[in-house]
């Protein structure tokens, strides 16, 4: 039997990074960049003003006191957007507003609260520093500075960036394209009526969702019956896709005919005992380019093992630089049972606890028990035959956050 990440390891071995494609900034939120930006402009591009005022020299204002003001004459004005006519001479100050480049001669900016306007001047009580309220040019970022590496997450702040750089498109990996099939008589779509025997088809949107959380574009292939000929027909449809997941038949029960349908389309499959709870046999193997991923099919084993092993591939193919969920330590809330000689992945909600978190079993952990997936945050990794006292600690995975902290270079 091989340990969940034995498992891991060799799904991922010889795992490719997509292609990049470019796209327009205002499509790049959440996208994984493709390549290097190393700022080609200062920013800010001038010295600009912080505040409306005047901007004047300083060396102007170092005898400025209450009892004997300067006073400087306004020479012009100039606003965001625009640029001054004319350089400032020895004792002249001009009208700036937030914004606008400081303009040739001056090097200091006084806001207009703290001077009094007269007529065509303006008068100082006190000396202002060179450099006061001035935004120098580059300040923000300096032509030549590497901002941004390969793998990061587009987030907003990177999009403002790459805006305030010039740059109107952004090279990211495409995204991977994730055909999902369900698989069983018993299924039927969620609006259908329940025949005697049926139920609703969940997995299709469990998985859906689990794709777009990590990334990548969920394509349903819908539900086929128990029919060798038509899992190969709807698998087929998949194909277009850079990875196929089914769920359900793939056990060793009369009726489980997704092994023969996928290998009828050329797969090499592999099936592996992995050392964990819930699971079944993991089917896992390759279409040509493809990767095709057979499921369990009870509820929360198919999304565990997404989790554990679907995800991380998704996201090596979408060119993440962390492929797996953040963990944590926790103290348990309760005790913690997992009676079975498996490691469990329990599912726990996490509470704040002091200075730490708490988790607390989301109760029946059965593996069609989809409600205990309804209110995790987290999966808790009990080794087997295992009581986790209360108090005791935990290592928990966090399921609520894709675990890229950071887009710094
Ligand atoms: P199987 O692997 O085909 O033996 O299925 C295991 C259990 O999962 C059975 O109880 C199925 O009814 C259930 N199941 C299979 N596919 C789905 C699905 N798409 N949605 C909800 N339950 C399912
Ligand atoms: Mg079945």
């Amino acid at each position: 039997m091989l340990s969940v990440a034995e498992a891991l390891e060799r799904v991922l071995t010889g795992v490719p990074v997509l292609s990049a494609e470019s796209v327009p900034l205002g499509e790049a939120l959440g996208r994984v960049l493709a390549e290097s930006i190393v700022a080609g402009r200062e920013i800010p591009p001038w010295d600009n003003s912080s505040m409306d005022g005047y901007a004047l020299r300083a060396a102007d204002t170092r005898t400025a006191t209450e009892d004997h003001p300067v006073t400087l004459a306004v020479v012009g004005e100039v606003a965001a957007g625009r640029i001054a006519l004319h350089e400032l001479g020895p004792e002249q100050a001009y009208r700036i507003l937030t914004g606008a480049p400081l303009p040739a001669g001056s090097d200091a900016v006084v806001p207009q609260e703290e001077v009094q306007r007269d007529g065509g001047h303006v008068v100082l009580g006190r000396p202002v520093k060179r450099g006061a309220c001035v935004r120098p040019r580059g300040e923000d970022i300096h032509a030549g500075d590497r901002l941004l590496e390969p793998g990061v997450v587009l987030r907003p702040a990177a999009l403002g960036v790459l805006a305030a750089l010039g740059h109107a498109r952004v090279s990211v990996h495409r995204r991977p394209r994730v055909a999902i099939l369900s698989t069983g008589d018993e299924l039927v779509a969620p609006e259908a009526p329940l025949g005697p025997g049926q139920i609703p088809d969940s997995n299709t949107y469990t998985l859906s969702g689990l794709v777009l959380e990590a990334g990548a574009v969920p394509l349903s292939l819908g539900i086929a019956r128990d029919r060798r000929e038509e899992l190969v027909d709807r698998l087929r449809e998949g194909l277009e896709a850079d990875v196929l997941v089914s769920s359900a038949g793939v056990s060793v029960g009369d009726r489980d005919f997704v092994r023969e349908a996928v290998e009828t389309l050329g797969a090499r499959l592999d099936f592996w005992k992995v050392n964990m709870r819930p699971g079944k046999p993991l089917t896992f193997g390759r279409i040509g380019e493809r990767l095709f991923f057979g499921l369990p099919g009870n509820p929360v084993s198919s999304m565990v093992t997404f989790e554990l092993f679907v995800r991380p591939v998704l996201r090596r193919l979408g060119g993440h630089r962390t492929l797996g969920r953040p963990r944590v330590r926790a103290r348990a809330l309760e005790p913690i049972d997992n009676p079975g000689s498996r490691p469990g992945y329990l599912r726990v909600r996490l509470e704040p606890l002091g200075e730490g978190v708490g988790a607390r079993p989301t109760g029946e952990q059965g593996s069609g028990i989809l409600r205990s997936m309804l209110l995790a945050d987290g999966l808790a990794i009990i080794p087997g035959d295992t009581r986790i006292p209360r108090d005791g600690e935990v290592e928990v995975i966090l399921l609520m956050s894709d675990g890229s902290l950071s887009t710094r270079a």
